[in-house]
């Protein structure tokens, strides 16, 4: 099906000259040994396409998938439909790739898996705007930069949930209902991308928010086991005395004389009330007896009370827990933000989690305000004989960075211990973090950093190295280019 090939195409139109997507194959996607009329007029649309207008006619329809940059899949089976976008969507090398599906018959639900659904018959003229728009989102993953091999599994996979936010227009992700969810939410671009159970994706995604990549909105909010974090939890009402399940409701009786106290039933003769303790009959409500709040009782220690005690069993790991000590976890919609476009942009994921944590704690300033800020520092610096520092430096680790949320706020702890409030912080192009320590001549920044050093080492069980260089920004030697050249 290769028809011809054509690179670089540009074409002038009315409204000046559009740079069309690149020699932009269409890959059309069928059952292994099945090519009927369905398959054929898709076909000889995507032909058609081609002699309708300049914007097509670049288009390529090609047998290997690998070569396509926009997948139409023809669904005749349902099951084989979700097959094919669940190999389309967990590869990363196709995860980008728009596809369009063509259903033989309508589904019950449409996946959003792919980007955009058509369900037989189709009209020429539907198909031909449902691919023009996937050839734009094409486009726009054709023009990504390429990703450095550096960047890791984990690291290529969020930033191609980074990149598939920032190539479709709605450039949001939204969690959808799934009882089959840990949390009861899925995100099935990402768990399939994850290739992790359902719900286990939001922990990325949740990673992808703290490092400010990404904007969230809340959703929802369910009830997590605290031991297991599952949602599928059941609440139920126990006896408080002996926490029975065995409870029910009936109205209780108090004998005043004898002072017996029971249920209704054990007084109850027809329309007559006689004290099961005593045997006297109960003639006068408030002379005679009266009805307690308590109208609870166990079937099992027979004990009355007013209000049952509630309690969480959890489904999935079988353990009970009172209410009070739920978690709620909170589901969310996410879109990019700024640092979201950038990382999305350049193809690079900015620091580590330990950076992250630093960016959280003493906040970074946009690079142009930082080297306004440097700025005025050497100046002042090099002006009243003031003594400030300037460092560039780096955390790294040999081994995987501990996640745990202890780790986190004891690594938050050092950094506040270090710091002070007037130091300044952004991070380079590369990724290296720049302080300006205000007031403080070099030597002081360094006993700061071999502080830093010692506190880490003594929270982390991996070793953490620390680069650092000092800038002496009193020194007469280096221009105000010079410094910032040394720094990028
Ligand atoms: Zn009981
Ligand atoms: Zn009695
Ligand atoms: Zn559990």
């Amino acid at each position: 099906m290769l028809i011809s090939e054509e690179k670089n195409v540009t074409t002038v139109t009315a409204s000046g000259i559009n740079r069309i997507e690149l020699d932009t194959r269409i890959h059309l996607f069928l059952m292994p040994q099945e090519t009927d009329r369905i398959f054929k007029a898709l076909q000889g649309f995507c032909e058609d396409l081609k002699l309708e207008s300049n914007e097509f006619n670049q288009l390529t329809l090609t047998e290997e998938l690998d070569l396509a940059d926009l997948t139409i899949l023809y669904i005749k089976d349902a099951t084989w439909g979700s097959d094919k976008m669940k190999q389309l969507r967990s590869e990363p090398k196709h995860f980008l790739k728009p596809i369009l599906a063509v259903y033989e018959q309508a589904p019950d639900n449409f996946t959003e898996l792919v980007d955009l659904n058509l369900t037989w018959p189709v009209l020429q003229s539907d198909f031909g705007v449902k691919v023009k728009e996937l050839l734009k989102v094409a486009s726009n993953v054709q023009d990504l930069i390429a990703v450095p091999n550096s960047i890791g599994d984990t690291g290529l996979k969020k930033l191609l949930i980074l990149r598939h936010l920032y190539t479709r227009e709605s450039g949001i992700l939204i969690p959808t209902r799934n009882h089959l969810s840990s949390v009861g939410y899925s995100f099935p671009t990402a768990q399939i991308l994850f290739n992790v159970k359902s719900g286990e994706e939001v922990a990325f995604l949740e990673e992808l928010e703290e490092s400010q990549l990404l904007t969230s909105k809340l959703i929802d909010k369910v009830n997590i086991c605290p031991f297991c974090e599952h949602t599928q939890i059941n609440f139920r009402e126990i006896c408080p005395h002996c926490r029975s399940l065995n409870i029910s409701e009936e109205t209780t009786i108090h004998h005043f004389r004898c002072a017996y106290i029971g249920r209704d039933s054990e007084f109850r003769h027809g329309l007559n009330l006689t004290c099961p303790k005593c045997s006297r009959e109960l003639r006068h409500i408030g002379v005679d007896y009266d009805k307690p709040s308590e109208v609870m009782w166990c079937n099992d220690c027979n004990q009355n009370f007013s209000e049952p005690l509630l309690s969480c069993y959890c489904l999935a790991c079988a353990k009970t827990f009172p209410p009070e000590n739920m978690p709620i976890k909170r589901i969310n919609k996410y879109t990019l933000s700024q640092d979201g476009i950038r990382a999305a942009e350049e193809g690079v994921l900015p620091g580590s989690g330990l950076i992250n944590i630093l960016k959280k704690e003493v906040g970074f300033y946009k690079r142009e305000v930082f080297m306004e800020m440097l700025r005025i520092e050497v100046f002042r610096c090099r002006r009243y004989k003031y003594k400030s520092t300037l460092s560039k430096f780096n955390l790294g680790s040999a081994g995987e960075i501990p996640t745990s949320r202890k780790f986190k706020n004891d690594f938050a702890a050092v950094i506040n211990q270090t710091f002070r409030t007037t130091d300044l912080f952004t991070d380079s192009r590369s990724g290296e973090i720049l302080v300006i320590f205000t007031n403080t001549d070099t030597a002081n920044a360094k006993i700061a950093f071999s502080r830093l050093k010692t506190s880490i080492d003594q929270i982390a069980i991996t070793k953490i190295k620390i680069d650092y260089d000092l800038f002496d920004l009193a020194a007469q030697d280096d221009s105000m280019e010079g410094i910032w050249e040394k720094l990028n």
